[in-house]
């Protein structure tokens, strides 16, 4: 389920419960700031602010309605961007506009980053939006305003994202499980967005195991067991772990190609590991890969990985 938690967003959600609870909600709104500050989260918030089944107390987030919503599973809130806008997309969702709404008597279409959308794209819904529609509700977001024809903006009501205080995008940092002090660090360095902090921190987090990895498979091939298990133990997140062994899997196996010289520790494997070790080991990766499934304990996670590797090298 998706966690709908809105951080600073107090005076655009109290705007739009105002116009909804006063039946004035439009039928298209258009919300825009910096990319990484809501505004996806916040088209949600809407869809279920104008779905919930709750009238005044909407959004309730726990009637039908909105638990569908909230798990990505309602018929009628519809999605235009998919991976990527395609006329054809569009075209679908026009059609669909014609129709009634399967489930009530609402139908909410969220155009994500529609400063992506070409001119093309959005020529074709202009028809759409034209007129209010009694079934039909226009959600868009948008960085790039610019980027967005006059005669959209026009027929849409724009709701600024104002910018987060400081408090908040901390608060907002930590419910996404950055350490407190880390996020007044990043803000201090990057503004309060944080999406973008988190956008970067994820990154810096990739790297980090890809470079465990590399370490990983250098011991590997030196057949050193103890700084293996070190390197392993110096995480403790599921996620991670199974990140290190899927960057593990890569470098094995490409020192299982024959006609490949590799460098650094895919070289070192090829000199130092048989081919049937290296076959035995990237089949134990495999395995281990395969216990993504599984609900283990990171730390006994991260010994049993160690051990498991050495199991066939031995
Ligand atoms: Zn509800």
């Amino acid at each position: 389920m998706m966690d709908l938690t809105l951080f600073g967003k107090q005076s655009e959600t109290s705007r739009l419960k105002a116009l909804h609870n006063d039946g004035r909600m439009p039928h298209a709104l258009m919300l825009t700031g910096e990319r990484g500050i809501g505004k996806k989260m916040l088209a949600r918030w809407c869809a279920l602010l104008m779905m919930c089944e709750n009238g005044a107390e909407a959004p309730c987030m726990h009637c039908r309605t909105c638990n569908n919503i909230k798990n990505d599973d309602h018929p009628d809130v519809i999605f235009a961007k998919g991976e990527k806008y395609s006329a054809d997309r569009i075209r679908e969702i026009v059609q669909q506009t014609a129709l009634f709404p399967n489930d009530g008597d609402l139908r909410v279409i969220i155009f994500e980053d529609c400063d992506e959308m070409t001119e093309i794209h959005q020529n074709l819904l202009l028809k759409a939006i034209e007129e209010p529609s009694k079934y039909n509700r226009y959600i868009f977001t948008c960085e790039n305003t610019d980027a967005v024809l006059p005669t959209i903006k026009s027929r849409v009501v724009t709701i600024p994202l104002s910018e987060m205080s400081n408090p908040d995008c901390v608060s907002c940092l930590v419910a996404k499980g950055v350490p407190e002090q880390e996020a007044t660090k990043y803000i201090f360095r990057l503004g309060k967005n944080p999406g973008k902090i988190l956008e970067i921190i994820k990154d810096k987090k990739k790297i980090a195991l890809q470079e465990s990895a590399e370490k990983i498979a250098q011991y590997i091939a030196d057949e050193n067991e103890y700084d293996t298990a070190r390197e392993f133990s110096g995480y403790t997140d599921r996620e991670e772990l199974f990140g290190i062994i899927s960057a593990l899997y890569d470098i094995v196996s490409r020192a299982l190609l024959p006609d490949y010289e590799g460098e650094g520790a895919v070289k070192r494997l090829k000199e130092n590991l048989s081919l049937k070790k290296l076959y035995a080991v990237t089949r134990r990766i495999e395995e281990l890969n395969s216990c993504s499934d599984y609900n283990v304990n990171a730390k006994v996670f991260a010994a049993y990985c160690a051990s498991q590797l050495f199991d066939v090298i031995a």
